[in-house]
């Protein structure tokens, strides 16, 4: 299969293609159109010709020709590839029947869709399932949410759903395999459903398939032994850490608004989506895995966590929100202000409240920060103590350095501390957790001027893309980003400058990189003097950039010299550094 796709993409065209869905236009070396994947009136999505892909520098979708048939059709792979192959007038060799865990998993999703049916028709129309319906109405869930979400209620009699199952043509051992139900050990072996007298709340996935089940017990069961909610074991079809709850429904808008609201359980997600805001899914627990984040990342790049609200103090938690911060999400919290115990309860009792709140809902930092502050206060030593050893494992988890620095001010002002004794804590918690070497104290400035210099090459190696001869501009900079670096060392070791020719010299990991600034280079409207200006301005920037480095060296030179009182070397230095200084003055009049 692997070959079929390589075939199908060698001879297909990604603008023949996409054309078909998008009509694109010609400009400059690339073809555009407004964005198909968000909303916009001057386009911003470009298709390449030359590297085979498109990118949207609007909403950032990004990919090939399968990726987009994927997105644009809602599609999986398996669709796209036989769609393209079409396309291509290429006969797809079939694997031939389905292998035994694929006959499996489609039996499996038969039992589940039936047994989703049948209990959806008790707790709609039959007798057995009227106390389960008044508890739903009795909960404000309308007709159209259950039918939407398929709800239903499982009998108090096992036999009927099993018969009924039985009825339909599956086995008993197939249905043993789905997970819902058991043998009983007192009853000579009898099945039985696992989910009897509960409301059932079926697991659908994001491409509409039952993979299982959970179910709530009833107001009126007084057995204290009954747990109030079961869900499905792990089986060859539902695996709990890949699943959303609503996403199925909930997906169009997460992607339309960019934004997805995670909350915990069932009902928690049902009513918010009731009450029309329906970028909402919920997970089981309050920690987030990485399979669902990789699935939710299809979608937004903000999440709101709406979980229980000492969810941080748990170690999966934690773990995920370092997972999700790394994915570069943005991850904000929704903080119910201990008014309500969840979002069901805030939206039936104040539905302008919890909108205003989704409004306010802090970043994930400020959050654990006010927490935690609010928890333990900061007026006992005790207090501020327990403030920090709450905040530092977070603090750690920060990708960004400047962000990281920020925070480190935020926390010394919480807790009425100077930031220096702040950032010593925090030393002593990285060594003490993974031998990390920790930011210098004085580390704010520089990395400051590290991240300009960063953003000074990315616009440099920008503009250079688009030269005629990109090979001459990049040997002028020592380029210091290493990113930057190996492409600039890729294009200088080719004889001519092709970027399909990059591409595939490239490391795997800079591809996505080199794409986006190849993109970008030849999507800008600018002229070629203009460009030519802007490249000769950041030269000079860099350049004070490394002056105002020297000069830092340069003083913590001259304090060492002072200490030893060499009154020649000191003059050497001073004049060293007094040049430099020109220099830079010179720069900066150049500049103003
Ligand atoms: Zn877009």
């Amino acid at each position: 299969m692997e070959n079929q796709v390589e075939e199908i993409k060698k001879k297909l065209d990604i603008v023949e293609v996409i054309n078909k869905f998008v009509p694109l236009k010609k400009r400059g070396r690339h073809f555009v159109a407004c964005c198909p994947f968000h909303q916009e009136k001057t386009p911003s999505f470009i298709v390449s010709q030359e590297l085979q892909i498109y990118k949207c520098f609007g909403c950032g979708k990004a990919g090939d020709v399968f990726s987009f048939m994927e997105e644009y059709n809602r599609i999986d792979f398996k669709d796209a590839l036989e769609d393209l192959a079409k396309i291509a007038g290429i006969k797809l060799i079939r694997s031939g029947k389905l292998n035994k865990e694929e006959s499996i998993k489609k039996k499996l999703f038969e039992i589940n869709k039936e047994a989703a049916k049948f209990y959806n028709f008790i707790l709609k129309s039959h007798e057995l399932g009227k106390e389960a319906l008044a508890y739903v109405e009795k909960r404000g869930i309308s007709l159209e949410i259950i039918n939407k979400f398929l709800m239903g209620y499982a009998p108090k009699d096992s036999r009927l759903i099993i018969n009924y199952l039985l009825k339909k043509g599956f086995l008993l051992e197939d249905l043993m395999k789905n997970g819902s139900f058991g043998k009983s050990q007192y009853r000579q072996g009898q099945t039985y459903d696992r989910f009897q007298d509960r409301l059932i709340f079926p697991q659908i996935d994001f491409r509409d398939r039952v993979v299982g089940f959970s179910g709530r017990i009833l107001p009126g069961n007084t057995n204290a032994n009954l747990a109030k909610y079961i869900n499905s074991p792990e089986t060859e079809v539902y695996h709990k850490s890949q699943m959303f709850f609503g996403l199925n429904l909930a997906k169009e808008r997460i992607k339309k608004e960019n934004l997805a609201i995670i909350v915990e359980g069932e009902l928690d997600m049902i009513s918010p989506f009731q009450a029309g805001i329906e970028n909402v899914v919920a997970i089981k627990g309050t920690a987030l895995t990485e399979e669902q984040l990789q699935l939710i990342r299809r979608y937004a790049d903000t999440l709101i966590l709406g979980l229980d609200s000492d969810f941080a103090g748990n170690k999966a938690s934690i773990r995920s929100i370092e997972l999700a911060d790394k994915m570069d999400f943005e991850i904000r919290v929704l903080d119910l202000e201990g008014k309500y115990k969840d979002p069901d309860e805030a939206i039936k009792s104040d539905l302008k409240f919890f909108k205003k709140k989704l409004k306010e809902a802090d970043t994930i930092w400020d959050f654990i920060l006010k927490s935690s502050v609010k928890n333990y206060g900061v007026e006992s030593p005790r207090g501020k103590k327990l403030v920090l050893v709450t905040i530092l494992p977070f603090l750690a988890k920060i990708n960004n350095l400047v962000i990281r620095s920020d925070y480190l001010r935020k926390v010394a002002l919480a807790i009425n501390s100077d930031e220096d004794s702040v950032v010593e804590e925090f030393k002593k918690y990285l060594k003490a957790e993974n031998g990390i070497i920790p930011i210098k104290k004085e580390g704010k400035e520089e990395i400051e001027r590290g991240d300009m210099r960063e953003r000074l090459e990315e616009r440099l190696m920008t503009l250079i893309l688009r030269m005629r001869k990109p090979k001459l501009a990049i040997k002028k900079l020592e380029w210091r980003t290493l990113r930057f670096k190996k492409i600039g060392e890729v294009i200088k070791k080719l004889k001519k400058f092709e970027a399909d020719r990059v591409v595939r010299k490239l490391e795997a990991e800079l591809i996505e990189t080199f794409n986006n600034l190849y993109l970008k280079a030849f999507e800008e409207q600018n002229t070629s003097e203009e460009r030519k200006k802007e490249r000769g301005k950041i030269l000079r920037q860099i350049e004070e950039l490394e002056l105002k480095d020297r000069l830092k060296v340069l003083s913590g030179i001259i304090a060492n010299l002072e200490a030893s009182e060499d009154e020649d070397k000191i003059a050497k230095v001073e004049a060293q550094y007094a040049q430099i200084l020109t220099k830079l003055a010179i720069l900066q009049r150049a500049r103003s």
